[in-house]
């Protein structure tokens, strides 16, 4: 059984990477859902949000997908760029913004509420900063999954805000809303379903990305080497270039000894409570701090904005270490695997369940659209 040593300079495969595959059967050689495939359904037919307003992410949730829907129109103010289809029966909207904003998450949720009144609640899908914390599942690190759960006095996440603009000023605002409870019993089963078997469905659903085409390379496994933790007062050297390239010193790297109990078979997946903020954080200290603080395992900056009525689960890949370090080079399969596990999540929602939860639409009438 492989010994899942981070720093142990790289003779080894890496542990996720997804074997190259065709195609699925529902999709043509181009790689994109066949047009006389399609369906046609009504916009109240689709009942989950999955929120994503990264580009990177958008693509990864598309390709979570059994079958694609034909669009349906939506109004001149609503700026969405929307994929519709459908995963283990449900009807979902995949909602983005062409192009980042000031309050993207907000944005997206607001437009794809008025626009598909009878969505019941979202998932909210993407990458996100680690905390380097050991957890029941392990050490968080670059590629594993964070799932936001109500835990302690916290509901699954957490809203901070920096009321000054000095380091070590942050303080909590609030708890958000709550996870629904049919999200909760899915995660739960999904869970529970994955511990008693060796054959891991999330990482079956990585494969379904095809990082042999071009513009899906980037969802590949970027290989063990390449995930270093640095010691979280140690300073990346130049902000313009890779810690390769500026040469942080190796010295200055954790050396982390993850456990037996991994054989590279399956993707982790930790459940806790998850900080969202405006700020993106890039300081290990303030980091490490603030994880201490309000016991969170991971940092993200959309949910704060979605969740202010909407109920939603956070579901996040690790792309990072919230320290100067960060750079791109885990976007994508970090991404991947968020995807990957709120596909699987599908499949533990019954119909009438998701059916049966309220949409709050009377109360977003509301709301101010843009
Ligand atoms: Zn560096």
């Amino acid at each position: 059984m492989l010994k899942r040593n981070i720093d142990d300079g790289g003779d080894r495969e890496p542990i996720h990477s997804a074997p190259k595959r065709t195609r699925l059967a529902h999709k043509n050689s181009q790689g994109s859902i066949s047009n006389a495939s399609k369906k046609k359904l009504k916009h109240e037919d689709y009942t989950v949000g999955w929120i994503c307003p990264l580009e990177v992410e958008q693509t990864a949730a598309w390709e979570m997908l059994d079958e694609e829907h034909e669009p349906l129109p939506q109004r001149r103010s609503d700026h969405n760029v929307y994929t519709l289809g459908s995963i283990g029966g449900h009807n979902v909207v995949i909602a983005g913004l062409p192009k980042p904003g000031n309050n993207p998450a907000a944005t997206v949720v607001a437009q794809m509420r008025a626009t598909f009144e009878e969505l019941r609640f979202g998932l909210l899908v993407g990458i996100g900063g680690g905390v380097p914390t050991m957890t029941d599942s392990g050490i968080i690190r670059l590629g594993d999954v964070v799932v936001g759960k109500p835990t302690g006095v916290h509901s699954g996440a957490v809203q901070y805000d920096h009321g000054k603009s000095e380091v070590g000023e942050f303080k909590r605002t609030s708890s958000l809303t709550q996870p629904p409870t049919v999200l909760l019993n899915a995660a739960q089963k999904l869970a529970s379903k994955r511990s008693r078997t060796h054959h891991d469905p999330i990482l079956e659903n990585i494969k379904r990305i095809n990082t042999t085409v071009w513009g899906l390379q980037k969802y590949e496994h970027p290989g063990l080497v390449h995930d270093h933790l640095y010691r979280p007062d140690y300073i990346h050297l130049d902000p313009k270039v890779s810690c390769d390239r500026c040469k942080c010193d190796p010295a200055q790297r954790v050396q982390r000894d993850t456990g037996d109990d991994d054989d590279g078979t399956r993707v982790v997946v930790h459940r806790g409570t998850i900080a969202s903020g405006e700020r993106v954080i890039k300081d290990g200290v303030l980091r490490d701090q603030l994880a201490e603080q309000f016991d969170v395992l991971c940092f993200e900056t959309e949910a704060a904005g979605a969740l202010d009525d909407f109920p939603c689960i956070i579901i996040r890949g690790i792309s990072d270490y919230c320290d100067s370090h960060k750079n791109n080079q885990w976007h994508g399969y970090a991404a991947a695997t968020a995807a990957a596990y709120a596909r699987e999540l599908f499949f533990y929602m019954p119909m009438d369940e998701v059916k049966r939860c309220v949409p709050a639409q009377e109360d977003y009438q509301k709301m101010q659209l843009g």
